[in-house]
């Protein structure tokens, strides 16, 4: 099934307690399209980058199958540029530099032969407005429409976020993000809240302590696996998202049922990402190792109870 993502191509500096990164190359749609190129053999993105932006990343991801016809590159402009350092515990960072530059002024062009050919649409990490501009450029609605967002653009853009919100199907949000958007504490509230905004089902990240999802009355959680290695997790929520959009993709099965299997996969994909600083890990990967940790997550999640014996 077609697969379209949307979000920024970058340049991240990043620090953790483990370490620190000069530039590499980093940004939403990056780990996006990565996650899902290991379940859709074509997947499409509409992003923008700057002349700065290295050639040979954009080939990697073509070689991949990430087809860039809706990548616009202005060769005389800046690509996007993000910067963040983790607390000690590594579940929450304080954001030191956004440089938008590209974004600034960015219009998304849809190729046509995308209008009316996508039945996944991954809004991942973007100005609200460009993700609304995107989906209302669409000729056909798609089947599924999944939005990432996070607490910069509820800072700065709160009204666009809401009117995006009316038209998703999914949201896909952190616990503090979820706090922030609904003025609730209890992620219970907050749940009914955000989905009274608009999307039927809602994802809250929880980092290290797995994800939840919510629909109508139906609640499930997913654990992330303890890992004894977690050097940098940016880039993890992307790589949740891409997986889960990439696994309904293929499937094509937007099911609840269906949507627990998605949400395991882009965890096993995410708890590969924190691994390593940036993509390494994640560009690396083979379908049994995936499926391997798919099985880790099985095993730690289930158990039977004889209530006779009890
Ligand atoms: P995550 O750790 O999954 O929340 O996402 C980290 C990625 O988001 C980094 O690679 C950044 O380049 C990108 N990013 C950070 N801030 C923004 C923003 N305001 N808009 C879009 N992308 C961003």
């Amino acid at each position: 099934m077609s697969l379209l993502s949307i979000g920024t191509l970058a340049f991240d500096a990043i620090e953790t307690p483990f370490g620190k990164t000069d530039k590499i190359v980093g940004g939403a749609c990056t780990y996006i399209s990565l996650a899902a190129s290991y379940f859709v053999a074509r997947s499409r993105v509409v992003s923008v980058v700057g002349g700065d932006f290295p050639k040979d990343r954009l080939n990697d991801l073509q070689s991949r199958g990430v087809d860039l016809d809706g990548l616009q590159i202005k060769e005389d402009e800046k690509s996007f540029f993000w910067s963040g350092k983790y607390h000690t515990d590594m579940n929450s960072r304080d954001t030191l530099v956004t440089e938008l530059n590209v974004l600034e002024s960015f219009d998304p062009i849809i190729p046509d032969s995308y209008k009316d050919d996508t039945s996944y649409l991954m809004l991942g990490n973007l100005a609200p407005v460009v993700q609304l501009q995107v989906l209302e450029r669409l000729s056909v609605r798609p089947k599924l429409v999944v939005l990432d967002t996070m607490n910069f653009w509820m800072d700065i853009a709160m009204d666009d976020l809401k009117k995006v919100l009316k038209k998703v199907d999914v949201l896909t949000i952190n616990d503090e993000e979820a706090r922030q958007l609904s003025g609730e504490y209890s992620l219970v509230k907050a749940a009914e809240v955000i989905r009274q905004m608009g999307p039927k089902y809602l994802i809250i990240k929880k980092g290290e302590h797995g994800a939840l999802l919510f629909h109508g009355e139906d609640m499930f959680f997913a654990p992330a696996l303890p890992l004894a290695e977690v050097v940098d997790p940016t880039g993890a929520g992307d790589t949740f998202a891409g997986g889960f959009i990439g696994y309904l993709a293929k499937t094509d099965d937007v099911s609840f049922e269906n949507m627990k299997r998605a949400i395991i996969y882009g965890s096993a994909l995410a708890s590969f990402t924190v691994e390593r600083f940036g993509t390494e890990k994640l560009e690396s990967l083979t379908p049994d190792e995936i499926e391997a940790r798919v099985a880790e997550f099985i095993k730690l999640a289930t158990f039977n109870m004889d209530f006779a014996a009890v």
